[in-house]
């Protein structure tokens, strides 16, 4: 563990856009750890008592485990946002398993201090609103998608979620562990993997699988990772590279937020 010096900052997208005043009330909570792949971030039933912001190329993934000893994965998270009490507001029990699925490192603070900043600052509780709200919409989007989907574009679509967030072609991903996340035999896993790599699409490697044409990956894919895409675009002003990853958030402000900061505004409501 160590205090998060200012560079850091720039490997998590949310911490990235934080006003100056914002992170100048958060920065001095924030504490640097580094996570190895299957890490547990917080178990399902325990409180949860701190927000972790996965940095550079590290990924989070919320995952229901059933009483079969079956799993699947509810959200992907990256640099692009926040696990732990983000929804909730922390410090109440969390309802999934919250795993590192690549290791790297994690700003953490506690969900006590992040609260009661929120609470101080409007803009603070606008950008995380809006990061919630975009949270949300990729877990119902998956919900619909693996209710109504076929097996290879459920496929597709976590492919490029992961995408997205690590920002390269290759992604370090065993058969074993999306299998789980996609809540699927290993060997019916490997099967739709070669049907996809037949097509041209991905190749597959030991413990890694590389996109090779993201453009026809879209094309073919279900709408799920698209309408989830614009949602961050219209919710949280996030910026896309041509390669489809994330580069950086830029969230409108709210509104009803700015004009009741604002005195101009004050003194027209307290006149009618
Ligand atoms: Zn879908």
């Amino acid at each position: 563990m160590s205090s998060a010096p200012e560079s850091h900052f720039e490997g998590n997208l949310l911490l990235k856009a934080l006003h100056d005043d914002d992170r100048a009330l958060l920065a001095p909570h924030f504490e640097r750890h580094t996570y190895q792949k299957g890490d547990t971030l917080f178990s399902a039933g325990s409180e949860v008592s701190f927000i972790s912001f996965p940095c550079d190329q590290t990924v989070a993934t919320l995952v229901i485990a059933m009483q079969d000893g079956r799993s699947a994965e509810t959200a992907t998270i990256g640099r692009e946002g926040a696990v732990g009490g983000v929804v909730s507001n922390g410090c109440l029990p969390a309802s999934t398993h919250a795993m590192v699925q690549i290791g790297g490192p994690v700003i953490r603070m506690d969900a006590a201090r992040l609260q009661e900043a929120k609470r101080r600052s409007p803009t603070l509780r606008n950008l995380f609103t809006r990061y919630s709200d975009c949270l949300l919409a990729q877990v119902l989007q998956s919900v619909a998608c693996n209710a109504l989907h076929p097996i290879e574009e459920r496929c597709l679509r976590w492919l490029l979620t992961l995408q997205d967030r690590l920002g390269s072609d290759t992604l370090p991903v065993t058969h074993e562990l999306f299998a789980a996340m996609l809540g699927v035999q290993r060997t019916y896993l490997t099967r739709i993997l070669r049907i996809l790599q037949q097509q041209g699409l991905i190749e597959v490697g030991r413990g890694r699988i590389t996109i090779l044409n993201r453009t026809e990956m879209e094309s073919v894919a279900c709408e799920c990772h698209g309408n989830v895409k614009r949602h961050f675009e219209t919710v949280l002003g996030a910026v896309y590279g041509p390669e489809g990853q994330l580069l950086r958030l830029q969230p409108p402000e709210d509104a009803r937020e700015a004009r009741r900061l604002d005195p101009a505004a004050v003194v027209e409501r307290a006149s009618r």
